[in-house]
């Protein structure tokens, strides 16, 4: 799994959380097993203010071997600042399905966007680093409506030939349902059977949860979540938190899956930021009674 509650958990809060607080978080997520999280955006702080101290975020990250910290960026340029900062272990590239949504969330047409993605990742590839790909708006777009599943395979296929350790396809704006993303995930692995596939799932509408068990199903290998089911996106409207961290891991552990994070100490973190949010979090499993009584 992975962590993505101090990027996009937190990109759309109005008000604003301190570098000191963003740190914490990351140290929780650490603390309760988490392995890969994404730290941070390196984008136009006009644009999205909750990231504008990335390159502080990235200083004070504890020094973790075993720990994979992610940047998201959007051009070359945040590209060179994640690098700079020394601190980030992998470049998480987005190319957008669409080209009104491509436009408004950074700038270019879904093409472009595709070009910028594979620069990124081979920014990476250079720096030592490693570079990975989600494929934005893969199951709807907020201004376009639906979306072929074939621009999202023809997309994957393009990626592909920048060799990213990972193509992910997201629920920008939570309208996937799991019987499409059983289809995307199987013709995402039979057109690049060499990459792993992770999920990035929004629950909008609810379908969050069971959209991850369908990915996992058909052959996804990797889960993005947020710790309280914080999250959504600046650029789309009405999008709602991703699938929450505890709730995914509350149904792995039932259903067997292992995934090296700690129930207990997550639900203990969602407190903590629930606290620091002054609301309570999408999630439910922290705010349920623990089962079995143990936990
Ligand atoms: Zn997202």
């Amino acid at each position: 799994m992975v962590e993505v509650s101090p990027r996009d958990g937190l990109q759309n809060e109005k008000a604003s959380i301190s570098t000191a607080d963003k740190i914490e978080l990351i140290e929780r997520a650490i603390a309760g097993g988490s392995r890969r999280i994404e730290v941070t955006s390196f984008v136009n702080p006009r644009t999205v203010p909750q990231m504008a101290d990335a390159e502080a975020v990235c200083a004070g990250l504890p020094q973790r071997d075993d720990v994979t910290f992610i940047g998201l960026v959007m051009n070359r340029r945040g590209a060179d600042r994640a690098l700079a900062t020394g601190r980030i272990d992998q470049l998480g590239a987005v190319a957008v399905a669409t080209d009104t949504f491509a436009m408004a969330n950074q700038g270019q047409s879904s093409d472009g966007s595709i070009d910028a993605a594979k620069e990124i990742v081979a920014a990476a590839r250079d720096a030592g680093k490693t570079g990975q790909v989600t494929i934005g708006a893969a199951f709807g777009c907020p201004f376009e409506g639906e979306v072929a599943e074939d621009r999202v395979i023809g997309m994957a296929r393009a990626l592909a030939e920048a060799v990213p350790v990972e193509i992910a396809i997201a629920d920008t704006i939570g309208v996937a349902d799991p019987a499409r993303v059983t289809s995307l995930v199987m013709k995402l692995r039979d057109a690049v059977p060499h990459v792993p596939v992770r999920v990035h799932f929004h629950n909008t509408r609810g379908t969050g949860i069971a959209n991850v068990w369908a990915a996992v199903l058909a052959g996804a290998v990797s889960v993005d979540a947020s710790i309280g089911g914080l999250g959504g996106c600046p650029f789309a409207p009405g999008a709602a938190g991703n699938v929450c961290t505890e709730d995914v891991l509350y149904m792995f552990e039932r259903a067997g899956v292992r995934t090296g994070l700690d129930l207990a100490s997550l639900i203990e973190t969602n407190h903590w930021l629930s606290g620091l949010m002054g609301r309570s979090l999408p999630g439910m499993v922290a705010g349920a009674p623990p089962f079995p009584k143990s936990i």
